[in-house]
Order: structure tokens, then C-alpha cells, then sequence
């Protein structure tokens, strides 16, 4: 770690929207920064005019919100920076570190097919390099198009990565690599080169597709006088079958995830333990203040990572029953309006009630949606049966009515209703039965939701009330009666 608290970058190339590869990038720089007291910076690097869209800047900057990863200064546009990138490339035509390069595409192409078929890689053959001054100055005056080529000096470039410790390269397997373009546009690691350096990036962390990049950018640093960065190259995330993650896994991008109703305290979780590990036993699940505290460019993995969306869900369920219920509460209640249950104000009306039942259903839930989903029986008019639950539960319609009826009799009796009385009278009304309690209590849960999983009953009584209680219970028999009649 460099001395001053370091300054770290999130250079996404707004093509498309943020997935959640770049986002486990921007989290790690971002962790890096808020547990360093250094800077995160965000650069956006839309110099690719043909892929970039705003929609796409819009929505690496809506992840990046929802996440909670704010980012320091102001944004930087790479395309609002052509100036100095050309000023760079400019000072290294000076200084003699590149050259003109007149050859054009078809001739390159042509030359890299015809080694490409003899079995060999193309590597630029350094001809314009070999052009006198006066060969160079008549072709710039007659207005031929060239380009600019980094002279790549012999040797070796290497570097020792915070992630894979020491990386080499030879420097006769690096191309002189173009650096600006006929039409005078930077190429990629020139323009990160630039801005990184304008910046003052002290740490390059980014995917470990950028490996090839980095000696590349590690000449430039160097052709320019500049100081070089630490890098951190961050192993690829895969899916649960081995392979590079994509479409095929399912959803890649963050704000799928938020729409599926993960939690973004849930999601930073999951994405912070994907290359990433405080080492030692740890607890996984983690709020974003311990990941801060926890966080050290020494716990970064070098193997690839596994995105297990089971794992994600997991991970949510546990964020789900432990976040504060105010939290919960507003995070859900629009859901509830949405899916026609109560309006968000109704809610807040009943806000003990609706906390009681939050309290209930999450602990049973991974995402918010099943939260909502398993709300519905306690909004309802009346219950719907699920047949699985009735063929199974109810199988003796007629002993069960029996029963049913017993206990709406036994509950129509008593004007209490605290769970331990009601768990109380329906263990001594079971035994009086001559049956098992669960005997009673499955039948009557199904009477009362509906399906066959839900909070512990007296519980879902509790929830339901009294009255809505006893209601379902007599329609429940209604129902049974008819089962019995045959209908
Ligand atoms: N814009 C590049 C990308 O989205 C990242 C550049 C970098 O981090 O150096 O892959």
C-alpha cells in the first residue's frame, strides 16, 4: 500500500448495463477507498462513440446508487479528455518513444492474413519506423494518413500484482501498438494511460481480462515520465458449471437482481465474497459497514469465483430477517400496493400489525417477492385451497369437519386470544380428541391459508384475529360439508 491514502478508479465502458462483473470491480475499489480513506473515482470511458449510449451511462449510474457505492469528485468522461490524449501522444512523437506509421488497414490486413495462413502471429514489421525524416516529412506534407506506433524498447516488462503477485511479459511478444489513430483518436490504453495518469490513480484494480493491457500501459506510464500505479487484477467470476459467466447463467446484469428483489446490502454481500475473503473463519454474512472494516487488498482471491445464484438467494434471506423492519417495511410496502393487497398508507395505518407479520414472513423468505406472495392469505376476502394441501390435509373430510368444528367452538367459547392460551386450548382439545396435535393443527392451517406452509399457527391466528378466525373456520366447514355430501 502506497503511503497517501490511495486513489482508486471504476472505468466502466458504458455499452450496455452494469453486470455484475463490473460491479464486483467498482465494489472492490470502492471498499478499497472507504477503508483507506482514499478516493473513488468514477470514469466513464465512452470513447467508443459508436457502442456508448447514455441509457447505458444511466444505468451504471443507477447500480452504482443502488448498491450504495458513491463515488468521490466529479465524473470523468474519457471523450471529454481527446485533447490531452492527443497532447500524450504528441509528447511521445516527440521524445521519439512512437513513431508515424503510414501503412494503412488493407495493408496490415493483408500482411496479417498472409501470416496468419504460413502459421505464424502478425507482428508489425517496424517498416515506417525505418523511414528517413525526409520520406516522413514529404508523406505528412502530401497529407497521407498515418497513425502513431509505440516504439515497444526491449527487455521485459513485469510487475508485482496485488492479486497474482509477479506478472512478465517479454517485450518481443508486444506489438509496437498503435496509440492514436489516423483519425486521431486515442486507442484504449492510451486513453486509460492519460486519464489514469491526469487522475492520479495510485491503484489500477480491474478484471484480470486486462492483464494482456496492463504492459502495454505499463510502457506508456514509463514513455511518459509518469509514476507507475500498483494493479490488482481480479479473478474472473464464473458460473456454477466452470464457465465465464453469461447470459446463459441467467441474469448478469444488477439491476435484474433488483428487480427479482434481491437487497442491495445483499447483493454487496454476495459480490464482496466473489474473489474476496477476510481469511480465517469468518461470518459470511456481513452489512456494508463490517465488509468496509474488513476489507484488504491481502484477502484477494486468485482463483475464479462461482456466481450461485442459490447462494444469492441465501444470502438475501439472511439480509431479509435481519435488516431493521422500518427499513423492511418501506423496501415492501410499495410491493403490497402493487400486488393489490393494501396501499401503502393502509399499511402504515397498521403498522404494529403489518410489522408483526413482516416479522413473520421473512424469516421464511429469500426474496421480497415471496415475502408478498405469502402475504396474500392475510389480505384476502376469503381463502383459496390449494387441492394438494386439501387432498393431504383434509383426506377424512368428515372426520375433519369433526375436528374443525370442535375447535371453532372451543375458540367462539373464549374471548382471549394470546398465543400460549390459544396453543394451550388446542393441545388439551386434541388430546380430548384422541388425536395427535398436528392431526388438528395441519387441517386448521389449511383452513386458515389455504396452503400448507406458513408461520407457526397461533401465530397466523394471532395475524388474523379473532373474528377472521372463527370466519374461516366456519367456511372451512362449509366446505368440508360439502366434500361430505359428495359435492
Ligand atoms: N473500460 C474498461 C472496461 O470496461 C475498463 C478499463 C480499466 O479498468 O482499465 O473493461
Amino acid at each position: 500500500m502506497t503511503a497517501s491514502p490511495p486513489r482508486l478508479r471504476f472505468a466502466p465502458s458504458p455499452t450496455g448495463f452494469l453486470h455484475v462483473g463490473g460491479a464486483r470491480t467498482a465494489l472492490f475499489n470502492w471498499l478499497l477507498a472507504r477503508r483507506t480513506g482514499g478516493k473513488f473515482l468514477l470514469r466513464v470511458e465512452d470513447t467508443d462513440k459508436a457502442r456508448s449510449t447514455d441509457d447505458s451511462t444511466r444505468a451504471i449510474f443507477e447500480g452504482l446508487e443502488w448498491l450504495g457505492l458513491d463515488w468521490d469528485e466529479e465524473v470523468v468522461f474519457q471523450g471529454a479528455n481527446l485533447d490531452r490524449h492527443r497532447a500524450d501522444a504528441a509528447k511521445l512523437l516527440a521524445s521519439g518513444k512512437a513513431y508515424r506509421c503510414f501503412c494503412t488497414a488493407d495493408e496490415i490486413a493483408q500482411r496479417r492474413a498472409a501470416a496468419e495462413s504460413a502459421g505464424g502471429a502478425f507482428t508489425y514489421d517496424r517498416r515506417c519506423d525505418k523511414l528517413d525524416a525526409a520520406e516522413i516529412d514529404r508523406r505528412v506534407a502530401a497529407g497521407s494518413p498515418f497513425v502513431l506506433r509505440f516504439r515497444v524498447p526491449d527487455g521485459e516488462t513485469a510487475w508485482h500484482d496485488l492479486v497474482h503477485e509477479r506478472i512478465s511479459f517479454p517485450n518481443k511478444d508486444i506489438d509496437d501498438f498503435v496509440i492514436l489513430r489516423s483519425d486521431a483518436t486515442p486507442i484504449y490504453n492510451h486513453a486509460v494511460v492519460s486519464d489514469d495518469i491526469a487522475m492520479g490513480i495510485t491503484l489500477v484494480m480491474r478484471g484480470d481480462d486486462h492483464i494482456s493491457n496492463t504492459p502495454k500501459q505499463i510502457l506508456l506510464y514509463e514513455a511518459l515520465g509518469a509514476t507507475l500505479p500498483q494493479f490488482a487484477h481480479l479473478p474472473m467470476i464464473h458460473g456454477t458449471d466452470g464457465k465465464k459467466l453469461s447470459k446463459r447463467h441467467g441474469a448478469t446484469a444488477v439491476g435484474d437482481y433488483q428487480h427479482l428483489g434481491i437487497l442491495a446490502p445483499a447483493m454487496v454481500n454476495f459480490l464482496a465474497l466473489m474473489g474476496w475473503s477476510p481469511g480465517g473463519d469468518f461470518e459470511e454474512v456481513m452489512t456494508l459497514d463490517q465488509l468496509i472494516h474488513a476489507f484488504s487488498s491481502d484477502g484477494l482471491l486468485r482463483k475464479a469465483s462461482v456466481f450461485d445464484t442459490k447462494k444469492l438467494e441465501w444470502m438475501n434471506g439472511q439480509h431479509l430477517a435481519k435488516m431493521p423492519i422500518a427499513e423492511l417495511e418501506s423496501l415492501v410496502a410499495p410491493r403490497f400496493e402493487k400486488a393489490g393487497l393494501a396501499t401503502v398508507a393502509e399499511l402504515a395505518a397498521r403498522r404494529d400489525w403489518f410489522h408483526h407479520l413482516l416479522e413473520q414472513l421473512r424469516v421464511r423468505s429469500r426474496l421480497i417477492d415471496e415475502i408478498v406472495a405469502q402475504a396474500a392469505p392475510y389480505f384476502a376476502e376469503s381463502v383459496t385451497y390449494d387441492p394438494e394441501a386439501v387432498a393431504k390435509q383434509w383426506k377424512d373430510p368428515a372426520a375433519t369437519l369433526t375436528l374443525l368444528t370442535a375447535v371453532r367452538e372451543a375458540l367462539e367459547a373464549h374471548a382471549g386470544w394470546d398465543p400460549l392460551l390459544l396453543e394451550e386450548m388446542m393441545r388439551a382439545l386434541a388430546e380430548s380428541k384422541g388425536v395427535g396435535a398436528g392431526k388438528l393443527l395441519q387441517p386448521l392451517r389449511i383452513a386458515l391459508v389455504g396452503v400448507s406452509a406458513s408461520p407457526g399457527i397461533f401465530d397466523v391466528m394471532l395475524i388474523l384475529g379473532r373474528d377472521r378466525t372463527i370466519a374461516r373456520i366456519a367456511a372451512a366447514e362449509r366446505r368440508l360439508r360439502e366434500m361430505v355430501a359428495g359435492a
